[in-house]
């Protein structure tokens, strides 16, 4: 068939579906979505159809139900009965749509996709499922920003969104991370986010790297604060991409109120943090039924020895058999572990230090509570890492 592609306006327009199944009860509702004036006929008719509030009339379909109709779609699960209702539709000149058999109807229903105000209907050559995969490749493409579909903006107003960028490997990216990714004008990475990432960018993006390494701050918070701002005030699309979460130890919030306050606006947009796809990754449940129902995220960042109101509550965190993951405690692991096992979590509890989770050279280590940041600093292991401390550590037998 050649084909005239057409989008019909069918509001308020009288189309009659054959048929009360599953195939008509989908037609049915994107035919009330677009507004139309729909008799259902056929001897059994779904209660979703019903609950549509269309006029169902539960009778065989007879040829004058189209008198004045528009379109005909012939859903039953009876090829003679939709070849009845085509000669009927045939008959009248009304569009005939044929669910069983789509060569022998006289119109087709395409896989659609709508976004944005943008319409993509996609019609496969009669084949239904490689118009799906059409219609679902081009929606994968939209959501990651791949096709430049957005309207023109008016009068640039610039905004910053704060994106978790996840642990590392850049499908660990959320759709809306990707796709904000794509669109910014300016990106400020962190040393830890997902950078392959970055290697799509268009050009003409501008790319700050705020470097953050332990010891080595490449910018300031207050000078990241400040340059967020002065770029959307400078009417750009601003992404601060961060690694796992924004706001997971990752002064997300510090840079949300810097742009509250400068009256930009501002979104975070969430990422798996490290503290989950740490453990995930060595394949650790972080939970498991029977082994731990609860976890804690720590930063270790903190000397636990320093008698500040910022000191972790060990005493508070240490008994039980609550899993602890630890963040940034690469450089205090033999004090951490020490002030858990002073504070009541048995030496001999499991724990594992995933290093570089997600990425290339991702290393995992497993030792004893009490012996793992000898055995970690044998091995060499430095951070990035994610300790996790608890019995779910050895609870499933595959380890990768
Ligand atoms: N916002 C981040 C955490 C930032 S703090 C998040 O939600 O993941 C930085 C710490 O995160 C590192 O010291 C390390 O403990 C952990 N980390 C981040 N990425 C990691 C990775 N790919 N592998 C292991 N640990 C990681």
């Amino acid at each position: 068939m050649a084909g005239y592609p057409l989008l019909l306006d069918l509001t308020a327009r009288s189309v009659v579906v054959a048929g009360g199944g599953d195939v008509a009860t989908r037609r049915v509702r994107a035919l009330v979505a677009a507004g139309a004036d729909v008799l259902v006929v056929a001897p059994q008719i779904a209660e979703e159809i019903v609950a549509l509030e269309v006029r169902a009339e539960r009778r065989p379909f007879t040829g004058s139900d189209l008198d004045g109709a528009w379109l005909a779609v012939a859903a039953t699960d009876d090829a003679g009965a939709n070849a009845t209702v085509a000669a009927a539709a045939e008959a009248r000149g009304v569009f005939c749509v044929r669910a069983d058999d789509a060569a022998a109807g006289s119109a087709r229903t395409p896989a659609v996709l709508e976004r944005d105000g943008l319409t993509v209907a996609v019609n496969g050559g009669d084949d239904p499922r490689r118009a799906v995969a059409v219609r679902n490749a081009i929606s994968t493409a939209l959501d990651l920003g791949q096709v430049p579909t957005r309207r023109q903006r008016p009068a640039a107003e610039g905004s910053v969104a704060l994106v978790g960028g996840g642990p590392g490997d850049p499908e660990l990216i959320t759709v809306r991370g990707r796709r904000l990714v794509a669109e910014a004008d300016v990106v400020i990475v962190d040393r830890l986010a997902p950078r392959a990432l970055l290697d799509e960018l268009p050009d003409g993006v501008e790319l700050i790297d705020s470097g953050k390494a332990a010891h080595r701050h490449n910018l300031t918070q207050e000078q990241i604060n400040e340059l967020l701002v002065d770029k959307a005030r400078e009417g750009k699309r601003v992404v601060r991409l961060k690694g796992g979460d924004p706001f997971v130890f990752g002064r997300g919030g510090e840079e949300w109120l810097a742009c509250v306050a400068a009256g930009v606006p501002v979104t975070v947009v969430p990422g798996i943090t490290s503290a989950l796809a740490g453990p995930a990754a060595a394949g650790i449940p972080i939970t498991h039924r029977g082994v731990a129902a609860d976890f804690t995220v720590v930063s270790g960042h903190l000397d636990p020895g320093r008698p500040a109101e910022e000191v972790i509550d060990w005493p508070h965190f240490a008994p039980g058999k609550g899993t602890l993951v630890i963040l940034m405690g690469m450089e205090r692991l033999g004090a951490i572990a020490a002030e858990l096992i002073k504070y009541g979590r048995a030496a001999d509890t499991p724990a594992a230090v995933v290093h570089r989770a997600t990425l290339d050279g991702q290393r995992v280590v497993r030792a004893r509570l009490d012996e793992i940041a000898e055995v970690v600093a044998a091995e060499g292991i430095g951070a990035p890492a994610v300790t996790v401390v608890g019995d779910v550590v050895e609870v499933l037998a595959s380890r990768p």
